[in-house]
């Protein structure tokens, strides 16, 4: 730390430790105008154009979380909220938004997979929200069926999904479906292939050229 400067405050990601809790207490390390920062976090924050949760802290609506390059994890309030620093405060993450998201990164996933599978041409991600996603790839791609049919196979196997984080570096995590594979991934994830519900999958180019594998949720 270097003179002068501040101590980084360390928020627990219980996005990790607990997926499935949405409702939970924490005690607010610091606010600073509408941001605030928690010692504990349901929130999964937004990431490399992944969106994150939004939902509740206290009475004032929360919209989105980031983490800094100072590495905190700040959520971002409602300017008119009264969220006060060292009180502890109830916080609830939006359930449908969370669904969503997890549902769109889980089709993000196995349209990477299929198109890894089907064709060699590499994939790059792009966007996921609560509708759907996005991936980029080199190539044309004209076997669009046979990525919806394999991807609707491996959701039809309904079989579970692991993460775990890297036990000499918390901030590299994993992701792993057997017998599909093995990804890097600082996701939240749903816990099995069967939960991904219905999709449908299109392919555009961009104005600039790019193929885009666009993944829908239905
Ligand atoms: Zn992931």
């Amino acid at each position: 730390m270097k003179s002068g400067s501040r101590p980084t405050l360390t928020t627990r990601p219980l996005y990790y430790l607990d997926p499935g809790k949405l409702l939970f207490d924490a005690r607010v390390l610091r606010v600073r105008g509408s941001q605030v920062v928690l010692d504990s976090s349901c929130f999964s924050p937004d990431l490399r154009g992944r969106a994150g949760d939004n939902g509740t802290i206290g009475s004032a609506r929360m919209f989105g979380s980031e983490i800094t390059p100072q590495d905190e994890h700040v959520h971002n309030l409602d300017t008119t909220h009264r969220v006060l620093e060292g009180t502890r405060v109830s916080c609830l993450v939006n359930s449908e938004r969370r669904q969503g998201l997890m549902r769109a990164h889980l089709l993000q996933h196995l349209i990477r997979f299929a198109i890894q599978s089907i064709s060699s041409c590499p994939t790059y991600p792009g966007h996921v929200n609560a509708r759907g996603c996005a991936v980029f790839v080199e190539g044309y791609l004209e076997e669009l069926e046979q990525i919806q049919q394999w991807v609707a196979s491996v959701a039809a196997d309904n079989a579970p999904i692991y993460n775990w984080a890297d036990p000499s570096d918390s901030r590299r995590r994993f992701w792993h479906v057997d017998g599909i594979g093995t990804a890097p991934c600082l996701g939240v994830h749903l816990d099995s292939t069967g939960r991904l519900g219905s999709f449908e999958i299109e392919r555009i180019v961009t104005n600039s050229g790019q193929v885009c594998t666009l993944g829908h949720l239905q």
